[in-house]
């Protein structure tokens, strides 16, 4: 018998308990996290520049809690630009985002890194993907000198015109060409471009390092139309072992930097402490039984 891979981490997004993420909001989301039995918490880092590397890790140590983060770069630093200025923009913040991440000793760089996360008008240029590998593979080799891993999340066709899909990502893996970059699948993503839900995890494979999982409509786990069965069965094929996130958002909880571009009209859920312990066991629940396939 083989020994079987590391215990994913399981955690939350912070935008589950709060929308801002000073002291007081750091605080919530912590202990939101923890009290919902998560280990982990995802940051979301909207404004490197304006966060506090040493208070984030002191909040995420006080509570017990692995963390990592994520952002959505803007058209103001949109490394796909063909105007060499908002690229380097681009790449600084992703640069700052790595160096708050070490101060905060945190485990883990995602989001939508590649390009803007918006509705693109237009298709990617060749100009535009090459600036983005370029930038990709220069924030990598920082990233990599603090040992931060760099997951490129792969997100639908309204939030990002670069990789819509598993696919698509891997392409991009290549012409970045740095050991350091991996991918972020999300459900909720995948449900709207993808075949199915396994295919996307067998052929990304090794390069898979970091998962959220979201409803179809972002809302309670299971009441949506994500066929997450086959999705847990394809991570236990791969022996998945990174961490896991759960995404949720409701007009409940609003933050100025993200609802809008998420488009977080509708409020699906009011108790985040509810809503996030019921994902915590779902998520266990789920990875629990596929465990058993091992049996079969
Ligand atoms: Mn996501």
């Amino acid at each position: 018998m083989t020994a079987a891979p590391p215990a994913p981490q399981i955690g939350a997004h912070g935008l589950v308990f709060t929308g801002e993420f000073d002291e007081e909001g750091l605080v919530t989301a912590a202990s939101g996290a923890q009290q919902a039995g998560f280990g982990l918490l995802e940051l979301p880092l909207a404004d490197p520049y304006g966060a506090d590397g040493a208070l984030v890790g002191r909040m995420v140590r006080d509570h017990g809690l692995s963390l990592t983060a994520s952002l959505g770069l803007t058209s103001e630093n949109d490394v796909t630009s063909e105007d060499p200025q908002t690229v380097r923009r681009g790449t600084d913040l992703l640069l700052r985002a790595v160096d708050v991440i070490a101060e905060a000793g945190g485990e883990h760089l995602c989001g939508v890194l590649h390009s803007a996360m918006q509705k693109y008008m237009i298709p990617a240029s060749e100009q535009g993907r090459a600036n983005s590998a370029r930038a990709l593979a220069e924030v990598a080799e920082h990233a990599a000198a603090a040992g931060i891993p760099v997951s490129l999340e792969i997100v639908n066709r309204y939030e990002s015109n670069l990789i819509n899909t598993a696919r698509d990502a891997l392409t991009h893996l290549e012409l970045i060409d740095h050991p350091n970059v991996h991918l972020h699948l999300d459900t909720y993503h995948m449900n709207i471009e993808e075949s199915d839900m396994a295919s996307p995890v067998l052929e990304a494979g090794d390069a898979l390092r970091y998962v959220h999982i979201g409803e179809s409509h972002r809302g309670y786990l299971g009441t949506g139309s994500v066929d997450f069965g086959t999705f847990y069965r394809a991570l236990q094929r791969i022996g998945y072992s990174g961490p896991i996130v759960f995404e949720s958002f409701s007009s409940a909880v609003v933050s100025p930097a993200l609802s809008n571009t998420l488009g977080v009209w509708r409020n699906l859920w009011e108790d985040s402490a509810d809503l996030a312990a019921h994902a915590q066991r779902t998520i266990r629940d789920s990875l629990r039984a596929v465990e058993t396939l091992s049996l079969h």
